[in-house]
């Protein structure tokens, strides 16, 4: 932080990428960045367990690779049926950057988005999302719907699937295992 803290932390959290080399250039630097990335969002989407939340994490980063949200599934700790992991992640993300339009930034979520949520990044023009476990059941960018990528849309989103998969898979096996 520097002598300016209160713009530097409205402007997000560093994340370890040199100025100007996010995303990485190559496709093995690029999916480290998603990995690493995915890290932050599992570890977020824990935390949604101590209010008995489906394990769900998002975060957003802008253009240059820094963190400007965060969110979990909050449905059951708020009662709001629209408080997604992804919805609260673009929210905080317009605040920190005090404009709605999220352009460039990318998302990155531990399961893939519903419809809500895939309309939500479309609404934000979100750039890019990167997802860990696909849906098969309800998601919407790309396994029983794919509004992210309509031509019919105004705008699309680029997909990065499969990161970390298995383990954010687990962590939704492990809490519904323990509902049964
Ligand atoms: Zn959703």
């Amino acid at each position: 932080m520097g002598d300016d803290g209160g713009r530097t932390a409205a402007q997000g959290l560093a994340l370890p990428w040199a100025d100007g080399a996010f995303p990485p250039a190559t496709v093995s630097g690029r999916r480290a960045a998603w990995e690493a990335l995915m890290g932050l969002a599992l570890h977020e989407a824990s935390h949604a367990l101590a209010s008995d939340d489906v394990p769900v994490g998002a975060l957003v980063v802008d253009a240059d690779g820094r963190l400007v949200g965060l969110g979990r599934n909050r449905r059951e700790e708020t009662g709001d049926p629209t408080a997604h992991a992804e919805v609260l992640a673009l929210r905080q993300a317009a605040a920190t950057r005090g404009e709605w339009r999220l352009t460039g930034c990318t998302l990155v979520v531990t399961l893939e988005p519903c419809v809500m949520c895939a309309g939500a990044l479309l609404s934000a023009r979100v750039r890019r999302l990167v997802l860990g476990a696909w849906d098969p059941k309800a998601g919407a960018t790309g396994s029983v719907w794919d509004l992210v990528r309509d031509q019919r849309a105004n705008h699309a989103v680029e997909v990065v699937g499969g990161v970390r998969e298995d383990e954010c898979g687990a962590i939704l096996r492990d809490f519904f295992d323990t509902r049964r």
